[in-house]
C-alpha cells in the first residue's frame, strides 16, 4: 500500500531541515559525554547551551560529582497561559571516552551511527529543531516549555532526581526525549520500576583439606540462596529478579568465608515492590553457621500506564496521523527519568526521541527517514498538549 501523501506545514518545514538536524546530531555525538567524566559531560552541556541560547533562557546548575544539569526555558510564540511542559532528557552516555575512535559518527545504509546517537543525542537535536520550527512558523504555544538535561541518568539519576521531580511537579505534562521502542519507534507509556539488592553471606573459613568440617562455606550458602531469590520472579505479573553478579572466596583450598551477589529487580506495579523487598529481608541461612546481610531496594518507581498517560499518548497518536504516521505504544523493562515524573502523577510520554536500535550496543543507530516526523511530532505536542 502506498502511503498517503499528506500536506502538513510543520512536517514539510522540518523535512527541509533534515541536513541541519543531521549536522547537529553529528556535533552532539562527536562530543563524547560518559556519565563518569564530568568534564566531558560539561563540554557537551556547553555545546547544547550554545546551540539553545538563541532560542531560550539557559542556566546550568552543579551536579555534584557529575556534570552540570541544564535547564532552558524556550522562547516560543504565543501568550503563556496554561502551565508548563517539561521536555526531559540526559546529557550523559554509557560510552567511555575514546569510543569514537573505534565507532565514529557515520551516515550509511539510511542510518546515522555512533555512540549515544540513539540514547539520546538525537532526541535532544529533535527537540531543538521542533522549537525552531514553531518559532519559524510562528505557531503559538500556550504552555511554558522547559528543557531539562540530566548528567547522571545512565547511572541512576541520584543527583538529578530531586531537580526532575521539582520541575515535573510544576508541569502539566512531561515529554521524555529518550528513544522509541524498536525500529517502529513505539512510544513508551509504561516502564518497569528498577531496583537492586546486594546480598552478602558470611560463613566460616577453614582449610579444605585439613579442617574441612570446621568450615561453613559462604559460597555454598549463597548458591542455595540464589536459587531461592531467582524464584521471586513472577514473569506474568511483570516481576523479574536477576542475580547478575556473584563473587566470593579466596582460594580453591579454602572453605569460603564470604560471598556476595548483586541482584537486579524490576516491577510493573509500585504496589508489588514492598512485598518483594520483604522477601529479600526475610532471607535466612540454610546453614545456621552462616549469616546473611541484605541491602538495597527500589531505585526507580515504575511508570504505570495511568489515564493521564493514555490521554497524552492518544493525543500524540492523533497528531502523528495528521502526518500519515501511525505510532503505537509499548511497555519497557528499562527505566528512565520518566519513571520519577510519572510516579508523581504527572502525565508522562516517553520514547519521543530517535527511532533506531542498539542503545548501549555497538550497532547503535537511528533511521534517517524518521528524523523529520519525530521532530515534527515533538513540535505538534508542544503546541497541542
Ligand atoms: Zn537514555
Amino acid at each position: 500500500m502506498k502511503p498517503r501523501v499528506i500536506e502538513d506545514a510543520i512536517l514539510s518545514h522540518v523535512q527541509a531541515q533534515v541536513p541541519q538536524i543531521t549536522a547537529l546530531i553529528r556535533e552532539f555525538v562527536e562530543c563524547e559525554s560518559p556519565s563518569d567524566d564530568p568534564a566531558a559531560v560539561n563540554r557537551f552541556v556547553e555545546l547544547v547551551a550554545d546551540r539553545v541560547t538563541p532560542i531560550g533562557h539557559v542556566r546550568t546548575v552543579p551536579g555534584g560529582r557529575f556534570g552540570r544539569l541544564l535547564a532552558c526555558e524556550m522562547k516560543l510564540p504565543g501568550r503563556k497561559k496554561s502551565g508548563q511542559i517539561l521536555a526531559l532528557g540526559h546529557s550523559d552516555t554509557v560510552w567511555p571516552m575514546g569510543t569514537l575512535k573505534a565507532m565514529p559518527f557515520r551516515e550509511a545504509d539510511g542510518r546515522l551511527w555512533g555512540p549515544g546517537v540513539l540514547d539520546m543525542k538525537s532526541g535532544i537535536a529533535f527537540f531543538i529543531f521542533a522549537v525552531k520550527a514553531l518559532r519559524d512558523l510562528e505557531i503559538p504555544v500556550a504552555s511554558k516549555v522547559l528543557l531539562q538535561l540530566n548528567p547522571d541518568e545512565e547511572v541512576g539519576s541520584e543527583v538529578s532526581r530531586s531537580f526532575t521531580e521539582n520541575n515535573a511537579g510544576h508541569s502539566r505534562a512531561v515529554l521524555v526525549l529518550e528513544p522509541g521502542t524498536g525500529l517502529e519507534g513505539k512510544l513508551k507509556t509504561a516502564r518497569k520500576g528498577v531496583g537492586g539488592f546486594a546480598v552478602v553471606v558470611r560463613g566460616r573459613a577453614s582449610h579444605a583439606g585439613v579442617d574441612f568440617e570446621a568450615g561453613a562455606s559462604a559460597i555454598l550458602e549463597l548458591a542455595r540462596q540464589i536459587e531461592r531469590i531467582a524464584g521471586f520472579t513472577r514473569a506474568a505479573r511483570g516481576i523479574t529478579v536477576n542475580p547478575g553478579v556473584i563473587s566470593g572466596g579466596t582460594r580453591s583450598n579454602v572453605v569460603a568465608a564470604e560471598a556476595r551477589a548483586l541482584i537486579d529487580i524490576r516491577v510493573l506495579r509500585l504496589k508489588d515492590a514492598p512485598a518483594l523487598e520483604k522477601k529479600f529481608r526475610a532471607l535466612r541461612p540454610f546453614d545456621r553457621r552462616c549469616s546473611i546481610e541484605v541491602s538495597g531496594g527500589l531505585n526507580r518507581p515504575p511508570m504505570e500506564r495511568s489515564p493521564g498517560i493514555v490521554k497524552l499518548f492518544r493525543t500524540a497518536q492523533k497528531l502523528a496521523r495528521e502526518m500519515g504516521v501511525e505510532v503505537e505504544e509499548s511497555l519497557t523493562g528499562g527505566g528512565s527519568d520518566g519513571n520519577f515524573t510519572a510516579a508523581l502523577g504527572v502525565p508522562t510520554l516517553d520514547g519521543l526521541g530517535g527511532v533506531g536500535e542498539g542503545a548501549h550496543a555497538a550497532n547503535e543507530s537511528i533511521l534517517v527517514d524518521r528524523i523529520a516526523d519525530r521532530t515534527a511530532l515533538i513540535a505538534k505536542l508542544l503546541a497541542g498538549v
